[in-house]
């Protein structure tokens, strides 16, 4: 794992990006869940726990509009 991603990351969604796929909540139930305007949320904010980078990540590459951004 990268230093980065040991000492921990953020994560920010582009709400005016995002469609609502939720593929962003299968790959991190435990970071992203559905609003009830059907678009993602944070869970608990953009910090990231070093044991969550992992998910955050496969997040990011699974989200098909480009809607997630991980600032290290
Ligand atoms: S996968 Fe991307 S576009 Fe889809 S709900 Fe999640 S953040 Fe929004």
């Amino acid at each position: 794992m990268q230093l980065w991603m040991e000492s921990g990351m953020k994560i920010r969604i582009a709400l005016e990006r995002c469609k609502g796929h939720q593929a962003c909540v299968r790959s991190a139930p435990e970071l992203f869940f559905i609003g009830e305007d059907g678009f993602a949320r944070l869970r608990a904010g953009e910090d990231v726990a070093p044991e969550q980078a992992e998910n955050a990540l496969l997040a990011y590459d699974n989200c098909p509009e480009f809607a997630i951004e991980i600032v290290p």
